[in-house]
């Protein structure tokens, strides 16, 4: 049985007092709840978060890291220096890096690798472009993402690897997937997996969507088979929202 996973990811938005105030306006335990929830905000604010989300139960994590583990990289952070600031996940491959940074699959298999190295827990974001989705060629489009940016992780290591399917015609459109597109990718992320790796691997990893979630759309992703919670963006910044949209995952 997979825990279902909600996620927040801020981007650049919220300064350090909107973060507290984020928190503190939650009024949530997670303690009891079986779901996991991470914010990801921007890496400085990291560490002084920390002790406000731990307190009910919510775990931070990275936007990005650099692939290099230390070193002359003015501007970057690694996965050591997120470690040591109480980060425990980090996102790779978000389609905002790839698109605005350039940010390859190569490159994202080196980040990947570098992550695990600390063992921080990744988000590998995989998804296409409408123009793909149109053209009736997103299944082959992301397994092409999954083939190189997974290609050197070994089996013992996927246990750290959550994969989050986002659309990128869906992020902060409002134009989100039907569940029963998001499904059928994630079906066929999860066959692929288990191709790839071994049933085991496939059954225990957890697949989520992102793009456009919201309060009032959670529940319908939430009922799909292969679709074990989300990574939300625009949604997640406002504490009632994002509180909404953990209630709507776990069917309260
Ligand atoms: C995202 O940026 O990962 C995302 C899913 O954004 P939004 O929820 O705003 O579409």
């Amino acid at each position: 049985m997979r825990k279902p996973l909600i996620c927040a990811n801020w981007k650049m938005n919220h300064t350090l007092d909107d973060g507290i105030r984020f928190f503190q306006e939650l009024e949530l335990s997670l303690m009891n709840l079986p779901v996991e929830a991470v914010v990801f905000p921007t890496s400085a604010l990291i560490k002084p978060l920390l002790s406000h989300s731990e307190r009910i139960g919510i775990q931070i994590g990275a936007q990005n890291l650099n692939e290099n583990s230390s070193g002359a990289y003015t501007g970057e952070i690694s996965a050591t220096i997120l470690r040591s600031c109480g980060a425990s996940w980090v996102i790779i491959g978000h389609s905002e890096r790839r698109d605005i940074y350039g940010e390859t699959d190569d490159l994202l298999a080196k980040k990947i690798h570098a992550a695990l190295s600390e063992k921080l827990k990744v988000i590998l974001c995989v998804g296409e472009h409408l123009k793909t989705r149109e053209s009736g060629n997103a299944m082959d489009f992301v397994k092409g993402q999954l083939e190189i940016d997974l290609e050197t992780v070994s089996v013992d290591d996927m246990h750290l690897i959550t994969i989050a399917y986002e659309p990128i015609w869906a992020i902060g459109t409002g134009m989100a997937s039907s569940p029963d597109d998001a499904e059928e990718m994630m079906s066929f992320i999860r066959n692929w997996i288990s191709e790839k790796f071994n049933a085991d691997v496939a059954d225990k990893i957890r697949i989520l969507y992102g793009g456009s979630v919201k309060p009032d759309n959670m529940a319908d992703y939430s009922a799909m088979a292969n679709i074990d919670g989300a990574l939300v963006g625009g949604a997640s910044l406002d504490a009632k929202s994002f509180h909404a949209i953990i209630e709507a995952a776990v069917g309260k």
